[in-house]
């Protein structure tokens, strides 16, 4: 065809699990109503999805918009079999048709994880569930100015170089592979198999807009070849790379033969190559409502955009351009590269200053001495500290020890008082689970009779437990099996069999096992902290100060608590303040009194989410009784009505060794019921938080609310000793979660200055763990049900902020 009649295609294809925090950036770069194709049509992207994390509500609205939507495993491991193809990529594909309620005629396309496929296998494989097309074979050229080849179909196999063995080397006839064109960085050194993927990174926006604009100008003025950029979202984590991308794809919007589309149509317009007057022939090609572009920007289509792209001197990669000619027919470089960009590209995240992670210098008290005047002896930590049990790698951290935290000077700081500036919170940054949690169905019918009622709950419409029921997950891998501690006395609910009858995501038994048997190593400790009652200005004034806006987890994520709040006395500005900072809202009734009359208590806590939902609080997925007073099964018939994510009611008997971990109420039998009224009936993935008691200063009483103790200490040292107990207690054993529940007034009263004094230094303290995660209960089911090690954990796998 005549060159000047193809349209040059530009299509993006992103890996890996679609998660709340992709919106952020795909909203802004594929904006569909602002961003058109010259036919009017919004321009469009391929999602390649792959399991875990991913929100499938998220993968139906970018389906509705137009987007393409693909396979890349269940999984995500190494899939090089035969076997292993068939199951990951029918499954996949079942999942998506499913959850994200897709076509399954819709779902064409293959990218392997890892970019490592199955040789012959995989053309067959994929051909035989449905496939159309494979996007997993790379192909590199050695310089800008080089040329890459069209799609085309496999029936003379793959005969290109293989950078990645095995290559198909048979005929598969009528099936198409989409090659995965290696860039070239943006000083034209060295190819980049994934746009996030270079060797050269771009350290600018201009540097990293050269390095797109270029790359696609070699195609536009070359053999317009459909142009792919291959990537990860995790390059918008740096923003100027966002910046550029928005600008790169600004500007080929002023192209009037330039389109922007998923790769499903570049695969029809492949079959059926059309002039560019004639796009409309294609069924893919049309939408619904186009829309002519700006006028302003068709002027300038008239003057062709002529960025002048800046060729650096080009230093030749040594020693390599030469070298085998055992490669079949490409004109193309080698392996023997200097350094080949890695294939798969860890998400590069920006290194914040930890400012916040240095413990802080307490200065002593200024009053005399106390009695037990050993207030520092949290400095040597007791022996306690590392479990006897993993003498392999040492839980403690590698931070700075806080005993070279000399006091410097004799400054009369006031001991609480820490920095108190708030986070830089980026707008529109989404924090984990964005959707809510409540049955909008079910409160329109209700309530249908009230007209503000049903307005204020529109916005009530996804629900991420019906995205999470019934996943067909493949059973991961077993973790290396835990040889330490050895296996602990399962006390479980009414037959309730872990992997056999019940299995994560979606259920999880009662006991003390760590999910999906991680190491212990491997086990995060979470910390949660609950703050109940009013939320005033006193307590939030002294929550900043002494939790503050500045502590990090070690994925560098603010730590947060989760405030179960009531609504009387409540300021609604300092809740949403609250909320924006991360923290979690949760219910616990419009008064905080407890009602054994159920319908009021619905009421109140539908009058309560309305008054939330009107300050833009949406995400409600927690309900605790006041006064930890369950309500029995009428309280859980409602909160399974409204579709609430956890209980945080129940409390379980004090024992000592390790504590409980959360679990779902799957096979409830209302058994060792501590504070009446529990519920007898089960609840299928309903998630219940028990509260573990912690037992008092004197470990004599047992308590659940750290500031209600019978003998409670009484100074920062003992109230530091007295919750380091308590940590040693779940860290040197299975890790369970750790609660600490306060009510309010611990945080508002005088008379509690110095218990915060010993929180803070607690925080401090456990704060230089690399495996102590302070969360919110939301953010702690959500591990529960996608169990992910420390280390994934660091790298921001499963949280983002
Ligand atoms: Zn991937």
């Amino acid at each position: 065809m005549d060159k000047a009649k193809i349209p040059q295609i530009v299509y993006f294809g992103f890996d890996d699990a679609l998660t709340t925090v992709l919106p952020a950036y795909y909203d802004r770069l594929f904006n569909h109503t602002s961003k058109r194709n010259p036919n009017g049509c919004p321009i469009g992207m391929t999602l390649y999805v792959s399991h875990k994390y991913t929100q499938y509500q998220l993968v139906n609205r970018y389906y509705k918009e137009g987007h393409e939507i693909a396979v890349h495993s269940v999984t995500h491991s190494h899939i090089k079999t035969r076997e292993d193809l068939q199951r990951e990529a029918d499954k996949q594909k079942k999942n998506i048709a499913k959850f994200a309620k897709i076509p399954l005629e819709d779902i064409i396309g293959w990218r392997s994880p890892f970019l490592e496929t199955a040789g012959d296998d995989q053309a067959d494989v994929l051909k035989g569930l449905g496939y159309k097309y494979d996007i997993s074979l790379t192909f590199k050229k050695s310089k800008l100015s080089g040329q890459v080849p069209f799609p085309f179909t496999l029936d003379y196999g793959w005969t290109f170089y293989c950078q990645i063995k095995p290559c198909p080397t048979k005929p598969h006839s009528g099936f198409w592979e989409f090659p995965v064109n290696a860039l070239m960085d943006f000083k034209d050194q060295y190819p980049c198999g994934y746009v996030d993927g270079c060797y050269n990174v771009p350290k600018t926006e201009d540097e990293a807009y050269r390095y797109l604009y270029q790359n696609f100008k070699s195609a536009y003025e070359g053999n317009r070849a459909p142009f792919g950029l291959h990537m990860h979202a995790g390059w918008f984590y740096t923003k100027y790379q966002l910046d550029a991308m928005d600008r790169f794809i600004n500007e080929l919007l002023k192209y009037d033969d330039v389109y922007i589309v998923p790769v499903r149509q570049a695969l029809e317009w492949m079959e059926n190559p059309t002039p560019i007057n004639e796009l409309d022939k294609l069924s893919t090609w049309t939408c619904l409502n186009p829309q002519q572009r700006p006028s302003s920007q068709h002027l300038q289509q008239q003057q062709r955009p002529n960025m002048i792209v800046q060729q650096p001197p080009t230093p030749k990669p040594t020693s390599t351009s030469t070298t085998t000619t055992t490669t079949t027919t490409t004109t193309t470089t080698t392996t023997t590269t200097p350094r080949p960009p890695p294939t798969t590209v860890r998400i590069p995240v920006p290194d914040p200053p930890r400012t916040t992670r240095k413990p802080a210098w307490i200065p002593p008290p200024q009053r005399p001495p106390v009695p037990s005047k050993n207030f520092w002896s949290w400095v040597q930590p007791s022996k306690k500290v590392n479990p006897t049990t993993t003498s392999t790698t040492a839980p403690t951290t590698t931070r700075a020890p806080t005993t070279t935290m000399a006091p410097t000077s004799t400054t009369t700081l006031a001991p609480t008082r820490r920095p108190t500036t708030k986070l830089p919170m980026k707008q529109n940054e989404p924090f984990v689970l964005t959707s809510n949690s409540l049955n909008a169905q079910y409160l329109n019918e209700k309530f249908a009779h009230n007209h503000d009622m049903v307005e204020a709950l529109q916005a009530f419409t996804t629900t991420p437990r019906a995205a999470a029921q019934g996943f067909v997950e493949i059973t991961p891998r077993p973790l290396v099996a835990n040889k330490i501690p050895p296996p602990l006395p399962q006390l479980t609910n009414r037959g309730c069999i872990q992997g056999t009858n019940c299995e994560l995501p979606n259920c999880f038994c009662k006991g003390k096992t760590t999910p999906e048997n991680m190491e212990w190593n491997d086990t995060p400790q979470f910390i949660y902290l609950t703050i109940d009652g009013p939320v005033n200005d006193r307590i939030y004034q002294k929550y900043t100060q002494v939790i503050g806006n500045s502590r990090k987890n070690p994925n560098r994520c603010p730590v947060a608590s989760t405030f179960f709040i009531s609504q009387t006395g409540s300021s609604n500005q300092l809740i949403k303040s609250l909320y924006d900072n991360h923290n979690e809202i949760a219910l616990k009734g419009y008064s905080g009194i407890p009602t054994s009359n159920v319908s009021m208590f619905e009421e109140g806590m539908i009058a309560q989410i309305k008054v939330l939902q009107n300050m833009g609080i949406d995400i409600i997925q927690g309900w605790r009784s006041p006064q930890m007073k369950p309500l029995g099964d009428e309280q859980f018939k409602i909160l399974e009505t409204f579709k609430y994510v956890y209980d945080a009611s129940l409390t379980t008997s004090q024992e000592a060794g390790p504590r409980y971990w959360p679990y779902t109420m799957d096979f409830n039998d209302g058994k060792n019921c501590v504070i009446e009224k529990c519920p007898r009936n089960s609840y299928k993935g309903l998630w219940e938080v028990p509260m573990s008691p912690i037992l008092d200063y004197l470990g004599l009483f047992p308590c659940n609310f750290a500031d209600g103790c019978t003998n409670s200490p009484a100074t920062a040292n003992d109230t530091f000793n007295f919750l380091w107990k308590e940590f040693t207690q779940h860290y040197t054993t299975n890790k369970a979660p750790l609660g600490l529940h306060f009510r309010q007034i611990w945080f508002t009263h005088p008379f509690f200055e110095d218990n915060l004094r010993g929180l803070q230094r607690f925080m401090d303290k456990v704060g230089e763990y690399r495996d102590v995660y302070f969360v919110t209960i939301r953010n702690m089911i959500e591990w529960m049900s996608h169990p992910t090690t420390v280390n994934q954990l660091n790298k921001g796998y499963l949280w983002q902020c």
